[in-house]
Protein backbone atom coordinates (compact mmCIF):
# COMPACT_ATOMS: atom_id res chain seq x y z
CA UNK A 1 0.00 0.00 0.00
CA UNK A 2 1.15 3.35 -1.09
CA UNK A 3 2.59 5.40 2.36
CA UNK A 4 0.45 8.19 3.33
CA UNK A 5 2.28 11.87 4.11
CA UNK A 6 1.59 14.17 5.29
CA UNK A 7 1.69 17.49 3.72
CA UNK A 8 0.91 19.81 6.41
CA UNK A 9 2.40 23.00 5.54
CA UNK A 10 3.14 22.67 2.31
CA UNK A 11 -0.06 21.27 0.73
CA UNK A 12 -0.88 23.80 -2.44
CA UNK A 13 -4.60 22.94 -2.32
CA UNK A 14 -7.01 25.34 -0.48
CA UNK A 15 -7.16 25.11 2.86
CA UNK A 16 -9.63 26.72 5.59
CA UNK A 17 -7.93 27.30 8.83
CA UNK A 18 -11.53 27.43 11.00
CA UNK A 19 -12.11 23.50 9.12
CA UNK A 20 -8.32 22.17 10.05
CA UNK A 21 -8.89 22.71 13.66
CA UNK A 22 -12.01 20.53 13.98
CA UNK A 23 -11.05 18.16 11.24
CA UNK A 24 -11.24 14.84 13.54
CA UNK A 25 -12.69 16.57 16.18
CA UNK A 26 -15.90 14.44 17.21
CA UNK A 27 -18.79 16.04 18.37
CA UNK A 28 -20.99 14.18 20.16
CA UNK A 29 -24.97 13.75 19.19
CA UNK A 30 -27.24 11.36 21.17
CA UNK A 31 -26.28 9.50 23.93
CA UNK A 32 -23.77 7.51 21.77
CA UNK A 33 -23.30 8.99 18.23
CA UNK A 34 -20.79 11.52 17.16
CA UNK A 35 -20.31 13.00 13.92
CA UNK A 36 -16.78 14.80 12.45
CA UNK A 37 -15.49 15.91 10.14
CA UNK A 38 -12.79 13.25 8.12
CA UNK A 39 -11.68 15.33 5.39
CA UNK A 40 -12.77 18.04 2.78
CA UNK A 41 -11.81 19.66 -0.20
CA UNK A 42 -12.23 23.49 -1.09
CA UNK A 43 -14.49 26.07 0.77
CA UNK A 44 -15.93 29.40 0.13
CA UNK A 45 -13.34 30.34 -2.52
CA UNK A 46 -13.78 27.09 -4.48
CA UNK A 47 -17.22 28.46 -5.33
CA UNK A 48 -16.05 32.00 -6.33
CA UNK A 49 -13.39 30.27 -8.08
CA UNK A 50 -16.12 27.99 -10.63
CA UNK A 51 -18.51 30.70 -10.67
CA UNK A 52 -16.00 33.33 -12.33
CA UNK A 53 -15.55 30.34 -15.01
CA UNK A 54 -18.79 31.01 -16.05
CA UNK A 55 -19.28 34.64 -15.57
CA UNK A 56 -15.85 35.69 -16.92
CA UNK A 57 -13.65 37.77 -15.33
CA UNK A 58 -15.21 41.06 -15.69
CA UNK A 59 -17.46 40.15 -12.75
CA UNK A 60 -15.00 39.53 -10.59
CA UNK A 61 -13.96 43.53 -10.53
CA UNK A 62 -17.88 44.09 -9.83
CA UNK A 63 -18.88 41.75 -7.06
CA UNK A 64 -17.06 41.12 -3.82
CA UNK A 65 -17.05 37.11 -3.31
CA UNK A 66 -19.70 37.38 -0.89
CA UNK A 67 -22.06 38.69 -3.16
CA UNK A 68 -21.28 36.17 -5.69
CA UNK A 69 -21.63 33.30 -3.66
CA UNK A 70 -25.39 35.02 -2.23
CA UNK A 71 -26.15 36.01 -5.99
CA UNK A 72 -25.78 32.18 -6.40
CA UNK A 73 -27.66 30.79 -3.48
CA UNK A 74 -30.14 33.17 -4.58
CA UNK A 75 -30.98 32.26 -7.57
CA UNK A 76 -30.19 28.58 -7.66
CA UNK A 77 -27.34 28.45 -9.43
CA UNK A 78 -26.03 25.22 -8.26
CA UNK A 79 -23.50 23.56 -9.57
CA UNK A 80 -21.02 25.60 -8.53
CA UNK A 81 -21.40 24.11 -5.01
CA UNK A 82 -20.72 21.38 -6.32
CA UNK A 83 -17.56 22.08 -6.15
CA UNK A 84 -17.05 21.74 -2.22
CA UNK A 85 -16.24 18.09 -0.53
CA UNK A 86 -17.38 16.85 2.59
CA UNK A 87 -16.21 13.75 4.25
CA UNK A 88 -17.74 12.55 7.37
CA UNK A 89 -17.22 9.92 9.59
CA UNK A 90 -21.13 9.15 12.09
CA UNK A 91 -21.85 7.34 14.46
CA UNK A 92 -25.61 6.92 14.63
CA UNK A 93 -28.73 4.85 15.93
CA UNK A 94 -30.04 2.55 12.60
CA UNK A 95 -33.55 3.99 12.90
CA UNK A 96 -31.86 7.72 12.30
CA UNK A 97 -29.56 6.06 9.71
CA UNK A 98 -32.37 4.45 7.68
CA UNK A 99 -33.49 7.87 7.26
CA UNK A 100 -30.32 9.45 6.27
CA UNK A 101 -29.22 7.12 3.88
CA UNK A 102 -32.80 8.00 1.92
CA UNK A 103 -30.08 10.72 0.43
CA UNK A 104 -28.39 8.99 -2.71
CA UNK A 105 -26.59 11.76 -3.67
CA UNK A 106 -24.13 11.28 -1.40
CA UNK A 107 -21.06 8.20 -0.95
CA UNK A 108 -21.21 5.67 2.00
CA UNK A 109 -19.38 3.11 3.15
CA UNK A 110 -20.66 1.75 6.34
CA UNK A 111 -19.99 -0.68 9.12
CA UNK A 112 -20.55 -4.37 8.09
CA UNK A 113 -22.68 -6.40 10.80
CA UNK A 114 -22.20 -9.62 8.19
CA UNK A 115 -18.32 -9.31 8.70
CA UNK A 116 -17.71 -8.02 12.51
CA UNK A 117 -19.88 -8.47 15.27
CA UNK A 118 -22.42 -5.57 15.80
CA UNK A 119 -21.66 -2.47 17.68
CA UNK A 120 -22.32 -2.98 21.43
CA UNK A 121 -24.62 0.20 21.76
CA UNK A 122 -28.12 0.84 21.49
CA UNK A 123 -29.47 4.29 21.78
CA UNK A 124 -31.49 4.58 25.50
CA UNK A 125 -34.63 7.08 26.00
CA UNK A 126 -34.48 8.39 29.30
CA UNK A 127 -37.39 8.72 31.22
CA UNK A 128 -37.92 12.30 30.55
CA UNK A 129 -37.77 12.22 26.65
CA UNK A 130 -40.66 9.71 25.48
CA UNK A 131 -42.66 12.07 23.00
CA UNK A 132 -46.25 11.73 22.63
CA UNK A 133 -48.11 11.29 19.50
CA UNK A 134 -49.10 14.56 17.57
CA UNK A 135 -52.26 15.16 17.42
CA UNK A 136 -52.27 17.15 14.25
CA UNK A 137 -48.75 15.99 11.98
CA UNK A 138 -49.28 12.35 11.77
CA UNK A 139 -45.70 11.92 11.19
CA UNK A 140 -45.05 13.94 13.91
CA UNK A 141 -44.67 14.20 18.00
CA UNK A 142 -45.74 16.52 20.26
CA UNK A 143 -44.87 17.02 24.12
CA UNK A 144 -43.93 14.28 26.66
CA UNK A 145 -45.54 11.75 28.39
CA UNK A 146 -45.43 12.23 32.47
CA UNK A 147 -42.03 11.18 33.86
CA UNK A 148 -43.78 8.27 35.97
CA UNK A 149 -44.71 6.55 32.82
CA UNK A 150 -41.36 7.08 30.60
CA UNK A 151 -39.49 5.83 33.88
CA UNK A 152 -41.45 2.56 33.27
CA UNK A 153 -40.82 2.58 29.45
CA UNK A 154 -37.26 3.37 29.95
CA UNK A 155 -36.53 0.27 32.00
CA UNK A 156 -38.88 -1.99 29.99
CA UNK A 157 -36.58 -0.18 26.80
CA UNK A 158 -33.09 -1.29 29.40
CA UNK A 159 -34.82 -4.81 29.47
CA UNK A 160 -35.46 -4.69 25.67
CA UNK A 161 -31.55 -4.03 24.64
CA UNK A 162 -30.46 -6.48 27.11
CA UNK A 163 -32.41 -9.38 26.13
CA UNK A 164 -31.65 -8.75 22.44
CA UNK A 165 -27.85 -8.67 22.88
CA UNK A 166 -27.61 -11.74 25.12
CA UNK A 167 -29.59 -14.06 22.02
CA UNK A 168 -27.18 -11.96 19.49
CA UNK A 169 -24.40 -13.02 21.12
CA UNK A 170 -25.80 -16.32 21.93
CA UNK A 171 -26.36 -17.01 18.59
CA UNK A 172 -22.92 -16.10 17.82
CA UNK A 173 -21.49 -18.27 20.48
CA UNK A 174 -23.33 -21.59 19.04
CA UNK A 175 -21.14 -20.77 15.80
CA UNK A 176 -24.52 -18.46 13.79
CA UNK A 177 -23.46 -16.51 11.41
CA UNK A 178 -23.27 -12.83 11.76
CA UNK A 179 -25.10 -12.04 9.26
CA UNK A 180 -28.10 -14.17 10.65
CA UNK A 181 -27.35 -13.46 13.83
CA UNK A 182 -28.19 -10.18 13.71
CA UNK A 183 -31.54 -10.18 12.64
CA UNK A 184 -33.34 -9.74 15.80
CA UNK A 185 -31.23 -6.25 17.34
CA UNK A 186 -33.10 -3.36 17.41
CA UNK A 187 -33.08 -0.59 15.51
CA UNK A 188 -31.89 1.46 18.00
CA UNK A 189 -28.37 -0.49 17.67
CA UNK A 190 -25.53 2.20 16.51
CA UNK A 191 -23.89 1.78 12.96
CA UNK A 192 -20.88 4.01 11.83
CA UNK A 193 -20.27 4.89 8.21
CA UNK A 194 -18.58 7.06 6.34
CA UNK A 195 -20.55 9.47 4.30
CA UNK A 196 -19.17 11.97 1.51
CA UNK A 197 -21.07 14.42 -0.12
CA UNK A 198 -20.57 17.68 -1.89
CA UNK A 199 -22.01 20.76 -0.53
CA UNK A 200 -25.07 21.27 -2.84
CA UNK A 201 -26.26 17.55 -2.37
CA UNK A 202 -25.34 18.09 1.59
CA UNK A 203 -27.05 21.75 2.17
CA UNK A 204 -30.15 19.75 0.26
CA UNK A 205 -30.04 17.24 3.11
CA UNK A 206 -29.85 19.93 5.85
CA UNK A 207 -32.72 21.50 4.49
CA UNK A 208 -34.67 18.69 5.09
CA UNK A 209 -33.23 17.25 8.24
CA UNK A 210 -32.41 20.80 10.46
CA UNK A 211 -36.31 22.05 9.70
CA UNK A 212 -39.15 21.58 12.00
CA UNK A 213 -40.70 18.48 10.41
CA UNK A 214 -37.59 16.36 10.69
CA UNK A 215 -37.41 13.92 13.54
CA UNK A 216 -35.74 15.07 16.55
CA UNK A 217 -32.72 12.54 16.19
CA UNK A 218 -31.65 13.56 12.61
CA UNK A 219 -32.00 16.97 13.27
CA UNK A 220 -29.81 16.87 16.29
CA UNK A 221 -27.10 15.18 13.79
CA UNK A 222 -28.11 17.70 10.71
CA UNK A 223 -28.08 20.70 13.26
CA UNK A 224 -24.48 19.84 14.28
CA UNK A 225 -22.98 19.30 10.87
CA UNK A 226 -24.30 22.34 9.67
CA UNK A 227 -23.55 24.83 12.98
CA UNK A 228 -20.69 22.91 14.38
CA UNK A 229 -19.25 22.15 10.60
CA UNK A 230 -20.27 23.86 7.43
CA UNK A 231 -20.03 26.53 8.66
CA UNK A 232 -16.56 26.41 9.59
CA UNK A 233 -15.73 25.36 6.55
CA UNK A 234 -17.89 27.41 4.20
CA UNK A 235 -19.02 29.70 6.44
CA UNK A 236 -20.43 32.33 3.85
CA UNK A 237 -22.18 30.18 1.94
CA UNK A 238 -23.74 28.35 5.01
CA UNK A 239 -25.16 31.72 6.01
CA UNK A 240 -26.76 32.50 2.95
CA UNK A 241 -27.72 29.07 3.19
CA UNK A 242 -29.93 29.99 6.16
CA UNK A 243 -31.16 33.05 5.64
CA UNK A 244 -32.29 32.24 1.54
CA UNK A 245 -33.14 28.62 2.55
CA UNK A 246 -33.61 27.19 5.74
CA UNK A 247 -35.28 30.18 6.93
CA UNK A 248 -36.82 31.61 4.42
CA UNK A 249 -40.69 30.06 3.35
CA UNK A 250 -41.93 29.74 0.19
CA UNK A 251 -45.02 31.34 -1.18
CA UNK A 252 -47.46 29.68 -3.92
CA UNK A 253 -49.55 31.48 -5.89
CA UNK A 254 -52.78 31.24 -3.50
CA UNK A 255 -50.49 31.79 -0.22
CA UNK A 256 -49.96 35.48 -2.16
CA UNK A 257 -53.80 35.95 -3.24
CA UNK A 258 -54.25 35.00 0.88
CA UNK A 259 -51.29 37.10 2.05
CA UNK A 260 -52.32 40.59 0.38
CA UNK A 261 -55.92 40.02 1.60
CA UNK A 262 -54.36 40.35 4.92
CA UNK A 263 -51.81 43.08 4.08
CA UNK A 264 -54.92 44.67 3.34
CA UNK A 265 -56.59 44.00 7.16
CA UNK A 266 -58.42 41.15 6.76
CA UNK A 267 -59.36 38.77 9.34
CA UNK A 268 -56.40 36.02 8.70
CA UNK A 269 -58.90 32.91 8.92
CA UNK A 270 -61.63 34.41 7.07
CA UNK A 271 -58.87 35.17 4.24
CA UNK A 272 -57.56 31.22 4.69
CA UNK A 273 -61.07 29.89 4.87
CA UNK A 274 -61.98 31.65 1.14
CA UNK A 275 -58.58 31.28 -0.50
CA UNK A 276 -58.02 27.08 0.54
CA UNK A 277 -60.34 24.91 -0.39
CA UNK A 278 -57.74 22.65 1.10
CA UNK A 279 -57.79 21.88 5.13
CA UNK A 280 -53.97 21.42 5.44
CA UNK A 281 -53.16 23.81 3.07
CA UNK A 282 -55.22 26.24 5.10
CA UNK A 283 -53.16 25.37 8.20
CA UNK A 284 -50.12 25.96 6.25
CA UNK A 285 -51.08 29.22 4.98
CA UNK A 286 -51.82 30.41 8.36
CA UNK A 287 -48.37 28.73 9.96
CA UNK A 288 -46.93 30.55 7.53
CA UNK A 289 -48.67 33.87 8.26
CA UNK A 290 -47.03 33.81 12.55
CA UNK A 291 -43.91 34.52 10.75
CA UNK A 292 -45.00 37.97 9.75
CA UNK A 293 -46.47 38.68 12.61
CA UNK A 294 -43.80 40.47 15.65
C1 LIG B 1 -40.10 15.08 6.98
C2 LIG B 1 -39.87 13.93 6.04
C3 LIG B 1 -40.77 12.89 5.97
C4 LIG B 1 -40.55 11.81 5.11
N1 LIG B 1 -41.45 10.78 5.06
C5 LIG B 1 -41.22 9.73 4.25
C6 LIG B 1 -42.14 8.60 4.19
O1 LIG B 1 -43.15 8.61 4.87
N2 LIG B 1 -41.83 7.57 3.38
C7 LIG B 1 -40.72 7.54 2.61
O2 LIG B 1 -40.49 6.59 1.88
N3 LIG B 1 -39.84 8.58 2.63
C8 LIG B 1 -40.06 9.65 3.43
N4 LIG B 1 -39.17 10.68 3.47
C9 LIG B 1 -37.97 10.61 2.63
C10 LIG B 1 -38.12 11.50 1.39
O3 LIG B 1 -39.20 11.12 0.59
C11 LIG B 1 -36.81 11.47 0.57
O4 LIG B 1 -36.58 10.15 0.15
C12 LIG B 1 -35.62 11.92 1.37
O5 LIG B 1 -35.89 13.09 2.09
C13 LIG B 1 -34.45 12.17 0.42
O6 LIG B 1 -34.77 13.31 -0.32
P1 LIG B 1 -34.28 13.50 -1.82
O7 LIG B 1 -34.74 12.36 -2.66
O8 LIG B 1 -34.70 14.86 -2.23
O9 LIG B 1 -32.69 13.49 -1.57
P2 LIG B 1 -31.51 12.85 -2.39
O10 LIG B 1 -31.68 11.39 -2.54
O11 LIG B 1 -30.26 13.32 -1.72
O12 LIG B 1 -31.59 13.49 -3.78
C14 LIG B 1 -31.34 14.88 -3.96
C15 LIG B 1 -32.06 15.34 -5.22
O13 LIG B 1 -31.49 14.64 -6.32
C16 LIG B 1 -32.49 14.31 -7.26
N5 LIG B 1 -32.54 12.85 -7.40
C17 LIG B 1 -31.81 11.93 -6.71
N6 LIG B 1 -32.08 10.70 -7.14
C18 LIG B 1 -33.00 10.83 -8.13
C19 LIG B 1 -33.68 9.92 -8.96
N7 LIG B 1 -33.47 8.61 -8.91
N8 LIG B 1 -34.57 10.40 -9.84
C20 LIG B 1 -34.82 11.73 -9.95
N9 LIG B 1 -34.20 12.66 -9.18
C21 LIG B 1 -33.30 12.21 -8.28
C22 LIG B 1 -33.79 14.89 -6.73
O14 LIG B 1 -33.96 16.18 -7.24
C23 LIG B 1 -33.53 14.99 -5.25
O15 LIG B 1 -34.32 15.96 -4.59
C24 LIG B 1 -39.38 11.78 4.30
C25 LIG B 1 -38.47 12.84 4.38
C26 LIG B 1 -38.70 13.90 5.23
C27 LIG B 1 -37.69 15.02 5.30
Amino acid sequence: MQEQISHEHQTKRITIPEAEKILGQKFKCLDDGFVYLADYMGGDQSIVQAARVSYGAGTKKVQEDEGLIRYLMRHRHTTPLEMVEFKFHIRTPMDCWRQWIRHRTANVNEYSTRYSVAIDSAQKTPATEWRMQSTINKQGSSGFLEESEGEELSKKEEELHKLSRDVYEGRLAKGVAREQARKDLPLSTYTEAYWKIDLHNLLHFLGLRMEAHAQKEIKEFATMIGEEIVSKVTPITYKAFKEYGLNSTRLSELDIVGLKRYIKGEDPQIVAEEVFTNKREREEFLIKLTKFKD
